[in-house]
């Protein structure tokens, strides 16, 4: 079996990588390397390029998995003003790419999409877009436009994924995701910055079930379809997750309430409360997220005390 993993050298798409070349695939990855590099595993070819510069593969593929995009709150505040043309271009290549090869496209969209923060969201639920012109906005649009025009392309078998604040290691400080910043600031023993009020809700879900939920939707998934991927049962809020990494930690850092323009500038957007429903990947594909949100902390924690000693 070959694939090709576009952001292969990211967050999700390394460990992506991983399994894959762990149960036997041949992979090669593309990826700009516009959110790090991480290690490939020996025999995985790595592209350093964007999607729509990179040359077509020449091979019989059995996947396009497309994970390349530029992420995260803070991440997309410096590609304002390309993110959608960005995000559009490099989705119409890698559905080029599974049309040619015959193959199916995974494509790795956001819960952002749905934007409604008054419950869980389940793939029925409405878009909503609030009012602004925010970089976060433009991702979200920019996502929703490419799987738009994917499930619209003739003859193209793509199935999307929507994930929910994914998490564990190996995720960026840089793009501002919430996780590793604390982890690393309580390491250090700096005060964690909650922005406020502190009291908004996120579902943390482990990289790994998010890895096993990708693999199901290739396995298990139908053409046209969406899925939601996030683990409802690890809703909380953002001051308890600090609390736990503190707890978890042992660190005697303090807790501080911050404006988050103040840290990142006018431009930064904070997302609604987002609690996923993914009822129908569980129901439909069996999907079984397995790590709840206490082992995710220390698995985190002890990835970044590993990354302090080495
Ligand atoms: N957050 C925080 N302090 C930080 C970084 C993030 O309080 O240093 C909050 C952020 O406001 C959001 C949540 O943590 O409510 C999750 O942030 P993340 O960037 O990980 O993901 P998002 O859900 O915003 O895409």
């Amino acid at each position: 079996m070959r694939a090709v993993v576009t952001g292969g050298a990211g967050f999700i798409g390394s460990h992506l990588v991983d399994r894959l070349v762990r149960t036997g695939w041949e992979v090669l990855a593309v990826d700009d390397l516009s959110g790090g590099r991480n290690p490939v595993p020996p025999g995985v070819e790595l592209h350093h390029s964007t999607v729509q510069a990179a040359v077509p593969p020449g091979v019989p593929l059995d996947a396009v998995f497309h994970l390349a995009g530029k992420v995260g709150p803070v991440g997309v505040l410096r590609w304002a003003g390309q993110i959608v043309k960005d995000t559009v271009d490099a989705a119409a290549a890698a559905g080029e790419w599974a049309l040619r090869a015959g193959c199916p496209l995974i494509d790795v969209s956001t819960s952002e999409v749905y934007g409604d923060p008054t419950g869980p969201n389940s793939e029925a639920s409405p878009r909503v877009f609030q009012p602004g012109t925010s970089a976060r906005m433009e991702y979200a649009v920019g996502k929703l436009a490419a799987e738009t025009m994917l499930f619209n392309t003739d003859g193209l078998d793509v199935r999307v994924v929507r994930p929910f604040n994914v998490t564990g290691p190996r995720q960026l400080v840089d793009g501002g995701f919430v996780l590793p910043r604390f982890v690393r600031q309580a390491l250090a023993g700096v005060p964690l910055t909650v922005y406020q009020p502190g009291s908004q809700r996120r579902a943390f879900t482990h990289v790994a079930d998010i890895v096993d939920g990708i693999l199901a939707v290739y396995q298990r998934g139908r053409s046209g379809e969406a899925y939601n991927l996030g683990r409802a049962e690890n809703a909380c809020t953002i001051r308890e997750l600090a609390d736990e990494v503190l707890a978890a930690t042992g660190s005697r850092s303090r807790v501080s309430i911050v404006d988050p323009c103040d840290l990142h500038g006018a431009g930064f957007r904070e997302a609604a409360d987002k609690v996923p429903d993914a009822t129908k990947a569980r129901r439909e594909l069996g999907w079984a997220p397995r790590w709840d949100r206490a082992a995710i902390v220390v698995d985190v924690v002890g990835y970044w005390q590993r990354s302090a000693a080495a």
